[in-house]
């Protein structure tokens, strides 16, 4: 199969951890018979010194244009003190947007090779971690109407508002349902129903999508409860449904339970197959340019776009079976580091991976 990839490396860290996915990727072509096509777009910082605005139209219109996205990460101190709608983060949510990218789809799961890296007691985690976070990414209070206003009595107010219409809520919690039927058939819709009028129309469009998967088990939780949760018993979880706000915060707890922010990946897709694959972390600032980062989360990436976007779930297997024997091997980046482990670089980290496929 041939596949055009638009690849937006970014910022910071980001050139770093895609080539290495790049080059993992062009082994699997190499092994299975596919080329894969990369065109570079810009995005992020990257984008605002090159053209003075964070997300071009030319980088939309190449995204589309594709078959699928790889994104490294973006932002950085130098653009920190633009304007919001200037800053590298506008690139992420306009590019989400204008990509129609409804379902943020973030799976954390237990490496065995890296449970010492779990900064939960064994007791709670002896049942394992796997589960998946699909997480509503286009609505809610990111994408709400907001204001910010002095009233007339000189004090200041400012409001987000968090909206969803029914039919976002249903696509989203179709995505869930249909994850949880190739998984361990489970799936807990999070709100805050016992507080806002948003959860309880999430509430009740979620009921009525579960009617039509009588084989998958349903549930509601509520948002405070699910935090506390994720920490007591994560094992109970196996796909968790979400809206923007709470997703965003409940997927970085999750991925902190896993014990590195540099192995977990993620995909955010739409109604199609085009869909836009990247790294939790991000930019990375503070080591970008030193050949230190972990290129894991993104080459797990690559292998989530073969499987949802280019529905190649061997060639898939075949990377996160690579990155295990990988670090079962005993070789680490610095983030993932621990005693009598072999520290690598990214890219020797890339080259380890590429020469197991
Ligand atoms: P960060 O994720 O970039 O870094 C947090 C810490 O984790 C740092 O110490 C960093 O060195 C480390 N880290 C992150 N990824 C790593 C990797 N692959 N390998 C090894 N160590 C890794 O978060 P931050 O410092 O809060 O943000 C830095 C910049 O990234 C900011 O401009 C922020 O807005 C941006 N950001 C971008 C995205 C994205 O592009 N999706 C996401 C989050 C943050």
């Amino acid at each position: 199969m041939n596949k055009k990839i638009a690849v937006i490396k970014g910022d910071g860290i980001g050139p770093e951890i895609v080539n290495e996915a790049e080059k993992v990727l062009n082994k699997v072509g190499e092994k299975y018979g596919h080329t894969f096509e990369y065109t570079d777009v810009l995005m992020g910082g990257c984008a605002i010194d090159a053209t003075g605005v964070p997300l071009p139209q030319e980088t939309i219109d190449i995204c589309l244009a594709s078959d699928s996205v790889l994104l490294g990460a973006v932002g950085g101190p130098k653009w920190d003190t633009l304007p919001g709608n200037l800053r590298p983060e506008a690139g992420l949510l306009g590019i989400r947007g204008a990509l129609k990218l409804f379902a943020n789809i973030r799976p954390a799961k237990l490496i065995p090779a890296l449970a010492g890296a779990c900064p939960l007691k064994d007791e709670i985690t002896k049942n394992g971690l796997d589960l998946v976070i699909v997480r509503e990414l286009i609505g809610g209070a990111y994408f709400g109407e907001r204001d910010t206003h002095v009233d007339e009595n000189g004090v200041k107010h400012a409001s987000d508002s968090m909206a969803y219409a029914d039919y976002e809520v249903e696509r989203i919690c179709r995505v869930a349902f249909d994850m949880a039927r190739k998984r361990n058939k489970k799936v807990h819709s999070v709100d805050k129903a016992n507080v806002l009028d948003s959860s309880r129309l999430w509430r009740e469009v979620a009921h009525k999508v579960a009617k039509e998967y009588p084989d998958v088990e349903f549930q509601d939780i509520l948002v405070d409860n699910t935090a506390m949760q994720l920490v007591h018993n994560p094992a109970q979880f196996d796909v968790m449904v979400t809206e923007n706000l709470f997703g965003d915060i409940l997927s970085d707890e999750a991925s902190m339970i896993t014990g590195s922010l540099g192995m977990i990946p993620s995909a955010s897709l739409g109604e199609g197959t085009l869909g836009l694959y990247e790294p939790i972390h991000g930019s990375a600032p503070d080591i970008a340019g030193q050949n230190k980062a972990n290129p894991l989360a993104t080459i797990l990436s690559v292998a989530m776009m073969l499987r949802y976007s280019f529905d190649m779930s061997e060639e898939s297997d075949a990377i996160g079976k690579a990155v295990n024997e990988v670090l079962a091997d005993g070789y680490r980046t610095g983030d993932i580091m621990s005693e009598g482990m072999k520290c690598v670089s990214c890219s020797e980290m890339g080259d380890l991976v590429a020469d197991k496929i």
